[in-house]
């Protein structure tokens, strides 16, 4: 049992690293309604993008339930948010807004 659990903690870990290195830039682009298995899995997947597009970004959570992050220079010339939710009736964690792939060079 135990052994299982900690394959279970590695697993999201080990794909996070296997979407680094995409050929296809836009292979990473968000889409509303995309689901993610757990919290930290739509956290990996918004560092792996952020890291990979140069974006500097603050994230908001203000409840356990949801959270957001902005790019630094949010309402000075970038619209850059993407917010998920947990969706309880499905368990999984889903992209619920997203303003679009990231254009600006000052975040
Ligand atoms: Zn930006």
């Amino acid at each position: 049992m135990r052994s299982l659990d900690l394959d279970a903690m590695y697993a999201p870990k080990f794909s996070e690293y296997a979407n680094i290195g995409v050929a296809d830039p836009e292979a990473g682009e968000f889409r509303i309604g995309m689901e993610y298995g757990s919290r930290k899995s739509v956290i990996a997947a918004i560092r792996s993008y952020t890291i990979f597009r140069g974006v500097n970004y603050v994230v908001y959570e203000s409840e356990s339930q949801t959270f957001y992050a902005k790019c630094n220079s949010y309402g000075r010339g970038c619209n850059w948010l993407i917010q998920a939710s947990l969706i309880q009736k499905k368990a999984c964690w889903e992209i619920w807004r997203y303003n679009g792939s990231h254009t600006c060079f000052m975040g």
